[in-house]
Parts: C-alpha cells; structure tokens; sequence
C-alpha cells in the first residue's frame, strides 16, 4: 500500500511513501503523518493512497498522528477549492484547515489518574482501618481524580498503590478533558414561540433542510444537489438568533450537526452561552465545541476533538470553525454575515462567508447567512438568484425602532467655538439621561486621546518611522503609539525640529480617552467607563465592564466598535455617535457601506427595553447618503444607490476584483517589480475580455511595518478564470529576493 503525501513544506507536489504494516490500520486519506524527506522527518497529510507506485522503492511513513484522519474528505475537498480559487499553495489551504493544537505530532491530551472502588466487602480483605475509611471514601464518589481523593481523605499515593495490591481500587490514566466552560452555571431555556416573521423564516430553513435529507438519502455515491443558502435579512432585534437555535435544533433532530460562525469580536461569553444554555438539557442535549483564540492550546485541541469524535454536535467559532470537522453536517449559520473579519488578511486569504457557501454546496448542506446589514455582494446575489431572501422587518419583541436624528457638526462650529465634540443637543440629551437614570452608549470608531501630534509653526508632525501614518496620542500612558505596527515613543515637550523647538505643539483630532475625559468634566457626578482595546487589556475586563453596566453601575459607556455588536442593553435609551463621518474618508470604494453598516449596527443599541430608544449622529456631512438611509432604517434605498456606483466602475459585486500587492524594504525595487509583472499581465492577457488591469500605484498606506507597498488591481467579471490563469502566470515569474508579491482574490482591504 502507498500513501501519497503532501508535506507541510510548500513543494508543490506529493510524494509518494509506503505504508507498513503496523501502521496499515491506522491511516487513510486525511490522516497526519511523519515522513522522511532527504536527511529530514518531515509532517505531512495523505491526500490519496493507491496500490502501487510509479516511483520504485517509496520509502516509508514513520508515524501517524491520532487513531482517525484528522482531515475529514468534505475538508479535504474544501481545501483544494480554496487553494485554486484564492490563488495559494495547497500546502498553505491545508495548514489553516486544522488548528495548530492539533497538529502538533504529540498527541495533545492531558490524563489524569482516577480512583476506581471495587465494590468488595472490606473486612474480608484485611485492610487496615484507615484503609477502610479511604476506601469508603471513594467508593461514595465511584470514581475520581486521585488527586482529589488524596487531598480530602489526607491519604498518601503509596497507600492507594497498596490499597490497589490488595484488589479494593483501581488506579487509572484516563484523559482529562479541558473544558473552557466546566465553571459556567448554566440555565437551560426553551424555544420561544415565534413571530409570524420568524416563523416564516424558520419554515423556509426547515424546508430546506428536509429537501437536502432526503436527497441525501436518495443519492449513493453521486454529487450531492445544492441545498439553499439563505440571506436572512433581520433588522437589530430582530430575533435572528433565536431563528438559528430552532434550525439547530432541527439539525440536531435530523441526526446532524451545525456550525455557527459569529465575528471574532461578537464571541463573548454571552454569545457563547446563548447556545450553550438551549441545548445543555432536553432530549436534544449535545455539547457545543466552541473554538476561540482565546483559548488555551490543550482547550483547543480538546473542543476540537469533541466535534472530530461527535462528542460536540455544534462548533460555535470565528472565521477558522468553517473548518470544523462536524459529520453529517445539516446546517452552517454565518451571523453577521457583512462583516470584514470573515475575511483572513493572510494566506491562504480566504472569506469565510464565501467558503461556508462553498461548503454547503459541496456537502449539500443548508446555509443561512444572517445580517441586519447585508453586505452589497450577498444582496446583489439575491438578485442574481443565487441565495433566497428572508426578511424580518420588526422587532421581535414588538419594541419600536429607534428614532434617528442627524445633527449638523458645521451648523455647531459656529456656535461654539473650535471644533466641538458634542452638539447642543447631544450634551442635552445626555444629561436627561443621567437624570432619568437611564444610560447612554457613545460611540467613536477611534481610540487614543488624539489622532496625532503637529506643530504649528513648522509644520511637523509625529509619524510612524515604519508606517506612513500619524502617530496617535495616549494620554493616560503618556505615549505614542502607531496603531498600524505598534510602534511607541515618548511624547516630546518641545518640536522635536532641531530649528524650531516650538513648545506649543498641539495634539489635533479625537479619540475615545479625549471624549472620556471631556465627559468627565461636563458631568462629574456620572458614573462613566471606556471600553477599547486600550482598556481592555485582560480577559476578564470585557466581561467585568459588560457587567457593571448591565447591573446599572455605569452611566455612560464610550467604546470603539468593540460596542457596536450585538449588546442588548434594555436601559439604554441613548446612543450617540460622536463623528459619524469618520469612516467615510478612508480610501476604500466600501467606506460608504462601512459607515451605513456601523451606523446602522450602533443604532440598534438603542431602545431594546420598554422606554422607546433615539440615537444622535453628529456629523460634518450630514446629507451623505450613508447616513441618510441609516437615519431612516432603509437598507434597500442604500443598496440600490449604492450598487449603481459600483456598477458604473465595475467594482465589486458587480465586477470582481484581484489586488496583488507588492512588498519590500527598497521603494525602487518594488515599484520595478510591480511595473514588470503589470507588463507581464498586459503581455499574457491581451486576449482576455474585460480585463481592467489598474495601477500599479502605491498602496494608500504605502510603508506598513518597514515596508513599502505597490499596487495592481485587476477587475474582471470572471473571477475563478482568473485565479487559475493568475496562478500559472505567475509561478513563471522572478521577482528580486527581497520582493513578495501577495494576490488577494475578492479583497476587503484595500489600504
Ligand atoms: P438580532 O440578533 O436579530 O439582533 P436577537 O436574536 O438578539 O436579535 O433578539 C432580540 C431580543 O428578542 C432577544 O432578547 C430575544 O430573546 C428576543 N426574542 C427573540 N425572539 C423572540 C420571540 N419570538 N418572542 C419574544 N422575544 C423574542
Ligand atoms: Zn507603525
């Protein structure tokens, strides 16, 4: 028997090894293997295996990791689309497929000894009276960690060891599983009755999901049909999520299993738990695996095994859960489908949104995508008939949307004086707030206490020596920081010019420490907190500052995006967005959706209790189309307006779009670099139709963490075409040594 291998060294081709016969049980197509290469021991995955070899003499496999293929065929299938469609080595899809705890060549459980009593009659067994004692001990727990024996029996090892001897215990290793959540108390709840809306919604998933059983059932060996993916389309409480657990649930009916994916930074412990407390009891009672950066390696490899052995019938993660091996899987939930995370901003670059729509076709598997904020590209595949629409129009609870009003920021500059932070009516607003006891959300989408750091007089401001950005101001540590590399310095007294020395610089432009501040001092007796990753330096700080507020221990919560998601506050009645304009600026074709998304997310804060909820935007554009449809809830009249743009210039979803970015430490080479492969381009696809070919031009942030970087940007209307042709051409490429080029397929960041 031989097993072809693909290394986890980028070669480009497999290799052919034998399977000896003590390992022959053990391996099959997916499993992790060690294999000689040269001089070296190298791991590796088994992609085929086959009677004989062309080649004479394969050497043989080492080793196998695990007693089961640690990729799944439906992976393995996967991992071949996104290497061909994104443009990356095989090598590099597979690594990212499985998590690092698991692929490690040690097997990655942790045992623990355990105390077994045998059920004996004692004194027939001439134990010693403290014998006895301990043996009751343990026979009252049936079986336990013997750590935990020794400590509340205050025995010693070598007495169980004797007690084992004479037949009264069994000492054994066993794994200990590492739960993340062992801790957590939770309540089990109930489906809630539905709304007619939610209902409706539900039926279509069900149906669905039905039709894909049984044709499954159906089919033998044949490719299965595509099930639906769905757009649920459901404003801010909406009741999105409780539309999930019942599909899950069906899952679950069906003899399946899920995957939910959620944004990395929408993973809380109370989303978390959401899920965890719906199926924790009942006759659906499964675990749900959830996998987590945050977590510890051993946690990891643990919760991963749990879906692999179908101990865990839901993997609940961010982006990389798209990978979890559940089997059969019967639904996959991306929620918040919009959202930019999804995509890897490293190879293999992959948008998780997209391949979970390519796993639900390859595995004939129900997909549901959930946003209260579509994002243009799945809206657009609506109209193209490639997704079915679900819409959820009120709230779930029947509580009223928000009332949304604009306030002119140029209209206030000439009342007050500079540039204020906050509106006449902002400020009011607030303070009725505060005397009401209700609380208020605040929202600016930059943290720091100024954006940077000039002086007037010369002209001089504080950058990045490895970026080209301003260097931003943080009061409270006095610093500054770049938050594009993390670069920091001392803030200096004078103009660090040597012909200047002006002492009057000045810190220009806001972020989140400078409106804490200011609020302070505008309402002393509030109860105010911050909430970014500045003050968010541990675990805990999240989940203590979610807390309090819930509790009603704070009064006015200022934080960055990291509160635009998902909270359900039922006493806010009160959410300012402090420069809602912000976002629009960035060089991006996609500010204007980012800022209608994050406008609209923000909003939905407001008024998620009995007391009707209003959200003040200040801005300085204030007729933008962006804010206007987020002011009045329209998502279509954005859409349509929107889509129109991108259609004039054949900008995605409408065109697609490839950005090949260049990179290096010599500007010179790089832009060299990148006009010799525009005109290799030009050259190879003089035939190829509606090709735009843009650039190369430096990237908007042309030095990034020392580097300089050049842009080509291709626009086409078959993208797949052009990964596969993108990828021959440039395998034939030179670049200089200290060069890299990176292809970005359907890109999300553009800077
Ligand atoms: P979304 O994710 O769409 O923004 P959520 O799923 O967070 O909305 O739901 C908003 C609130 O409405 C939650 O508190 C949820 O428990 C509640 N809810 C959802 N469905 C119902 C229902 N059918 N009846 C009553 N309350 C519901
Ligand atoms: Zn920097």
């Amino acid at each position: 028997m031989i097993a072809r291998v693909r290394l986890d060294i980028t070669t480009g081709q497999e290799f052919d090894y034998a399977i000896p016969a003590e390992l022959r049980e053990w391996i099959e197509i997916g499993s992790r293997v060690k294999v000689p290469l040269g001089g070296r021991q190298v791991m590796g995955c088994v992609m085929a295996l086959c009677d004989v070899s062309p080649y004479p003499n394969p050497r043989s496999i080492l080793k196998v990791v695990g007693q089961q293929a640690l990729v799944t065929p439906e992976v393995l299938t996967l991992a071949r689309w996104i290497s061909d469609y994104y443009c990356c080595p095989l090598e590099i899809a597979l690594k990212s497929v499985l998590p690092q705890a698991v692929r490690k060549e040690r097997e990655g459980w942790k045992y623990q000894l355990r105390v077994r009593a045998l059920a004996i009659d004692p004194p027939s067994l001439s134990l010693t009276k403290r014998q006895a004692e301990i043996w009751q001990w343990a026979q009252a727990r049936q079986d336990m960690p013997l750590q935990e024996l020794l400590e509340t029996a205050h025995a010693t090892a070598e007495t169980l060891r004797k007690m084992e001897a004479k037949g009264a215990v069994v000492i054994s290793s066993e794994i200990a599983e590492r739960d993340p959540y062992a801790r957590e108390h939770l309540l089990p709840t109930r489906p809630l009755p539905l709304n007619s809306e939610q209902a409706e919604a539900l039926k279509q998933i069900l149906g669905s999901m039905d039709a894909a059983r049984e044709r499954g059932a159906a089919r033998a060996a044949q490719a299965p049909e595509p099930a639906t993916t769905f757009l649920l389309h459901g404003v801010t409480g909406s009741g999105k999520t409780e539309v999930y657990l019942q599909a899950i649930a069906h899952a679950l009916e069906q003899g399946g299993g899920a995957i939910v994916l959620v944004p990395e930074i929408a993973l809380t412990p109370q989303t978390v738990e959401r899920f965890k407390a719906r199926f924790c009891s009942g006759t659906l009672q499964t675990q749900v695996a959830v996998l987590h950066s945050h977590l510890s390696a051993g946690e990891r490899h643990d919760e991963w095994h749990k879906i692999r052995q179908g101990r865990a019938r839901i993997a609940i993660g961010a982006r990389s859960a798209i990978f979890a091996p559940v089997s059969p899987l019967s639904l996959i939930v991306v929620d918040e489908e919009h959202e930019q995370s999804y995509k890897q901003e490293e190879a293999p670059r992959y948008h998780a949104r997209d391949v979970a729509v390519m796993r639900g076709r390859l595995e004939g598997t129900t997909v549901v995508l959930g946003s209260a904020t579509p994002s243009l590209e799945s809206y657009h595949n609506v109209r193209q008939a490639k997704y079915r629409l679900l819409e959820m129009r009120a709230r779930a609870d029947d509580k009223k949307m928000p009332v949304v009003r604009v306030v002119d920021m140029r209209q206030e500059t000439h009342v007050q004086k500079g540039t204020p932070m906050f509106s006449r009516k902002l400020a009011e607003a607030m303070r009725q707030r505060l005397e009401k006891n209700e609380q208020t959300m605040l929202f600016l989408n930059r943290r720091g206490y100024s954006s940077s750091l000039q002086c007037p007089k010369c002209g001089y401001v504080a950058g990045c020596p490895h970026c080209s950005v301003s260097l931003t101001y943080h009061r409270h540590e006095q610093k500054l920081c770049c938050h594009c590399c993390g670069y920091e310095t001392t803030v200096p007294q004078v103009c660090p010019t040597d012909t200047c020395r002006n002492p009057e610089i000045r810190y220009v432009g806001l972020g989140t420490e400078k409106v804490e501040e200011t609020l302070a001092k505008m309402f002393p007796r509030a109860r105010i907190r911050r909430m970014d990753s500045d003050s968010m330096k541990r675990k805990e700080d999240y989940r203590t500052i979610l807390g309090d507020f819930r509790a009603g221990k704070i009064d006015i919560l200022i934080g960055t995006q990291m509160i635009a998601k998902g909270l359900h506050f039922p006493n806010v009645t009160l959410v300012g967005i402090v420069y809602a304009d912000m976002s629009l600026h960035i060089p991006d074709f996609r500010a204007s959706e980012r800022t209608f998304q994050l406008l609209t997310q923000v909003s939905g804060r407001a008024g998620r209790g009995e007391v009707e909820g209003e959200v003040i935007i200040q801005a300085f554009t204030p007729f933008h189309p962006a804010i206007q449809y987020a002011r009045h809830h329209d998502f279509l009249g954005f859409f349509e307006q929107e889509i129109e743009f991108r259609r004039q210039l054949q900008y995605p979803p409408v065109g697609r779009m490839a950005l090949l970015t260049l990179r290096g430490r010599s500007e010179e080479k790089v832009q060299f670099s990148a006009e010799y492969i525009k005109q290799e381009l030009e050259r190879a696809w003089r035939d190829e139709t509606g090709l735009i070919i843009a650039g190369p031009a430096p990237a908007p942030l042309l030095k990034k963490e020392s580097f300089f970087r050049y842009q080509i940007m291709l626009r086409t209307r078959r993208i797949a075409r052009l990964s596969k042709r993108l990828q021959g051409l440039l395998a034939g490429l030179k670049l200089p040594d200290d060069v890299t080029l990176a292809v970005d397929i359907d890109p999300v960041n553009l800077v």
